[in-house]
C-alpha cells in the first residue's frame, strides 16, 4: 500500500476494466514525474525518451511552468474567448512576436491570426476548414507515413490504414502523395486543392525527414496551385529538432502552422496560426469551449519563456548531435538505419520493436515505437547529460545484445 491507498495491482485492475481498449498499456503505473524522470509508487524511475509521447519537451513537472498553473488555477481556469483575457491576450503577443523573429524572413507576410484548441487533432481540423474557407476549394492532400491526429479529419489526413480502415468511410476529397517524391507534387496538387498538410521531419511515420529539394518543390508547387501550405509541427516545433520550428531548417515558409505537445507544458492545448493576408473568419464559424482558456494560456507562456531562456532549441540541436553520432556507430546488427533532427531520432531495426522496447523497461528506460520497426527517441529537451548518457548506453547495450 502506497499513498494512493491501492497498490499496483488493484489499479492495473481498474484501468483494465474499464478502459477503451484503444490504446495498449505498459506495465507500470506512473503516479509522478520530475524533469525527464517518471516514478511508479514504489519510487521505481524510468528515464522517459518519449517526453510523454511529446508534450513534455520540458519534461516533468518543470518549476516554471509547475508556478504559473498554481498562480493560475487560483484565478481563473477557464474562460470563453467570447471574453477577452489577460492572459490569452499576452500569450498571442508573444507567440506572434517569437513567430516573427523566427520565421518572419521568408518575406511572405507575418503569421498573426491563431485558432485556439485543446489538441493536435483538432489544430488540425482548424487548418483543414481554415483552407477550406479561405480558398472555397475542398481537396486536401497530405503524405503517405504522415500522422495528422484522430479525428475525423485529421485522420482522413492520416495515410496509414490500420489506423483508418476501421472507421470509414471517412472525409471526402483526401489524398496522400508518396513523401519525398518530387514528381508526385506535380500531378498530385492541383487548382482544386485547397491545402497540403506536411510534417517536415514525420515522427509517428517512422522519423522521416524530408529533402531541402523536396521542400522547396512542395512550396512552388502549392504557390503554383493556390493552395495553402499546411505545416504540422505539433511535433516537431517548439526546439524538438534544434531549430524553434523544424520548416526553419529547409527555409519553408507555411501559410497555416500547426502547434500541440509542448505548447501547453501538459495543459492540454493546440493552436492553429495563419497569415494575416489570409485574413479572420466569420464570427460563429469555428471554436471551441476551452479552448484558449486562461490556465493553458498562462502554461504555455511559461513554456515558451523557458525555452528563450535556455535556448534549448540550440540544446536540442548540440544533444542531438551527439546522440545520433553515438547510435550512427553502434554495431549492433539488428540496426538497419538511425535518422534525426535534432533531439527527435529513428532507429531503424531488422526486428520488431516491441521487444527491444519491453527490455529497455527493464533497463529503466522508457522509449517509444514508430511503426512495426523503428525505436523513435523524443527525450526531453531539458534532459540531463548524464541522464541522457546513461539511457542510451541502455539503448546501445540492449540493442547490441537483440
Ligand atoms: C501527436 C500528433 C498529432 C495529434 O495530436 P493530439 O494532441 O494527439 O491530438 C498530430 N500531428 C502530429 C505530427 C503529431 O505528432
Amino acid at each position: 500500500m502506497t499513498d494512493t491507498g491501492c497498490d499496483d495491482r488493484a489499479l492495473e485492475d481498474i484501468e483494465a476494466a474499464h478502459a477503451s481498449g484503444g490504446v495498449a498499456r505498459r506495465e507500470a503505473t506512473i503516479v509522478r514525474g520530475q524533469g525527464a524522470r517518471i516514478f511508479d509508487q514504489q519510487g521505481m524511475s524510468y528515464i522517459d525518451l518519449s517526453a510523454g509521447h511529446g508534450w513534455a519537451g520540458l519534461g516533468h513537472a518543470h518549476p516554471a511552468v509547475t508556478q504559473a498553473i498554481r498562480e493560475q488555477a487560483e484565478k481563473l481556469v477557464c474562460l470563453t474567448e467570447s471574453a477577452f483575457n489577460d492572459q490569452r491576450a499576452l500569450w498571442l503577443s508573444e507567440l506572434t512576436a517569437l513567430l516573427q523573429l523566427e520565421l518572419g524572413s521568408t518575406g511572405r507576410g507575418p503569421l498573426t491570426r491563431v485558432n485556439i484548441s485543446n489538441s493536435g487533432s483538432e489544430a488540425i481540423e482548424a487548418a483543414i476548414k481554415l483552407a477550406r474557407l479561405f480558398t472555397g476549394r475542398s481537396e486536401i492532400v497530405s503524405f503517405r507515413r504522415g500522422f495528422h491526429g484522430r479525428t475525423l479529419g485529421a485522420l482522413s489526413a492520416t495515410a496509414r490504414q490500420t489506423f483508418r480502415q476501421p472507421f470509414e468511410p471517412l472525409v471526402p476529397g483526401f489524398s496522400h502523395l508518396p513523401y519525398n517524391d518530387l514528381a508526385a507534387l506535380a500531378v498530385g496538387i492541383t487548382e482544386r486543392t485547397a491545402a497540403v498538410i506536411v510534417e517536415v521531419v514525420q515522427g509517428e511515420g517512422g522519423v522521416h525527414i524530408a529533402r531541402p529539394e523536396f521542400a522547396q518543390a512542395l512550396r512552388d508547387a502549392c504557390d503554383r496551385a493556390g493552395a495553402l501550405l499546411v505545416i504540422d509541427e505539433i511535433q516537431t516545433g517548439l526546439g524538438r529538432t534544434g531549430r524553434w520550428f523544424a520548416s526553419q531548417h529547409f527555409d519553408l515558409a507555411p501559410d497555416i502552422l500547426a502547434l500541440g505537445k509542448t505548447l501547453g507544458g501538459g495543459v492540454p492545448m493546440g493552436a492553429t496560426i495563419w497569415r494575416e493576408a489570409l485574413g479572420t473568419i466569420p464570427a460563429g464559424s469555428h471554436g471551441s469551449t476551452f479552448g484558449g482558456g486562461p490556465l493553458a494560456c498562462a502554461a504555455s507562456r511559461a513554456v515558451l519563456e523557458v525555452i528563450r531562456e535556455e535556448d534549448l532549441p540550440q540544446r536540442a540541436a548540440r544533444l542531438g548531435r551527439l546522440l545520433l553520432e553515438r547510435l550512427a556507430g553502434s554495431d549492433a546488427r539488428v540496426v538497419r538505419q538511425v535518422r534525426g533532427l535534432g533531439l527527435m531520432l529513428g532507429v531503424e531495426l531488422r526486428t520488431k520493436v516491441t521487444p527491444i522496447l519491453r527490455r529497455l523497461m527493464q533497463r529503466g528506460v522508457w522509449a517509444l515505437p514508430a511503426g512495426m520497426n523503428v525505436l523513435r527517441l523524443l527525450p526531453p529537451l531539458t534532459i540531463s547529460e548524464s541522464e541522457l548518457d546513461n539511457a542510451v548506453t541502455a539503448v546501445e547495450e540492449v540493442l547490441r545484445d537483440a
